[in-house]
């Protein structure tokens, strides 16, 4: 059991999120501050057992559920990242679970700016993946996109009222894309080209905006083709490491390519509160700790629909 932080708490965890930058980050060697061994998990919800001598925010208390924010900064108002409200490119703070000890455990201490209090009523599994999976989607689209609205995302442009075109390879994320409302005639069938679709349904030229979740290379030349004239496109996902960019053609096109990473304290606040009103369902599965490399394998292989949070077999 680690020390409970001064300015800090420690905390008993609940659940914590199996992500899909879990086996890259069992497969890079040396990055700078990565500890050489540590425990993964940057997705996790917990109890509060103790409390820092000196933290002054009355409102946690011993017992209380939060959610767990892995990359809160270092906080310093002499930070170039922190000042400027961007404490998840901050190189000092804490990174649970990136390279230092996460939530894949019984006990982790952290700073108090990485506890945010809950709304009641959400599972401790659903806290958990929101804190990564939903709020990374969520700091997207509605801090870096920029748009006037606002699986997880889809939810998340649907509360807002766009009309969005679903493209997936899976068939069962698109029967979910109906589940929450999407219309039949807005959804790329399997195996259909996304250029031809759009082209087909008379859309080429009013994609405002593509949301960019996968990264391969056929996904972003598929979005660069596809955006209208004056466009964004919103890079999210990393499977190829490299993307090509055909540089005339973003010129031509005077297309705006925006890139986001993770998200923060308010993006986790905002998402909780429109999970507890149902706005937001976030589907996700439960399992035991001990399963961590059969998930991860799982989850590389495209056998598991959403997301999974494991918790401990005395949890369960
Ligand atoms: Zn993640
Ligand atoms: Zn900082």
């Amino acid at each position: 059991m680690p020390d409970t932080p001064p300015r800090g708490l420690l905390i008993k965890l609940l659940a914590s999120g199996v992500c899909h930058s879990d086996q890259p980050l069992l497969d890079v060697e040396n990055r700078p501050k990565f500890n050489e061994k540590y425990i993964l998990g940057h997705e996790g919800c917990g109890e509060i057992i103790r409390i820092g001598s000196r933290v002054k925010d009355v409102r946690f208390k011993v017992g209380d559920r939060i959610a767990l924010l892995a990359v809160p900064g270092c906080g310093l108002d002499n930070c170039s990242e922190c000042s400027r409200d961007l404490p998840q490119l901050c190189a000092d703070g804490v990174h649970h679970g990136i390279g230092q000890d996460g939530f894949y455990a019984q006990y982790v201490a952290v700073d108090i700016r990485a506890a945010i209090l809950l709304p009641s009523g959400i599972p401790s599994g659903v806290v958990a993946v929101a804190t990564d999976a939903v709020t990374t989607a969520y700091h997207g689209i509605t801090r870096r996109a920029e748009e006037d609205w606002v699986s997880n995302a889809l939810q998340i442009v649907r509360v807002i009222g766009a009309r969005v075109i679903v493209s997936d390879l899976r068939q069962e994320k698109l029967d979910s894309a109906l589940e929450i409302g999407v219309p039949a005639t807005d959804i790329v069938p399997v195996g259909k080209s996304v250029q031809d679709f759009i082209e087909g349904s008379g859309l080429q030229g009013n994609i405002d905006t593509v949301l960019e979740f996968v990264g391969e290379h056929q996904t972003f030349q598929d979005a660069l083709q596809i955006v209208r004239p004056g466009g964004k496109i919103l890079c999210i996902g990393t499977l190829d490491r490299i993307n090509e960019l055909g540089r005339k053609m973003g010129i031509r096109k005077r297309l705006s390519i925006i890139f986001t990473y993770g998200g923060q304290y308010q993006d986790i606040v905002e998402v909780l509160d429109l999970i507890a009103k149902k706005i937001i369902l976030p589907q996700v599965e439960m399992g035991r700790l001990q399963d961590f490399p059969e998930v991860l394998r799982d989850l590389r292989a495209g056998k598991i629909k959403d997301r999974v949070a494991l918790v401990f077999d005395t949890e369960a």
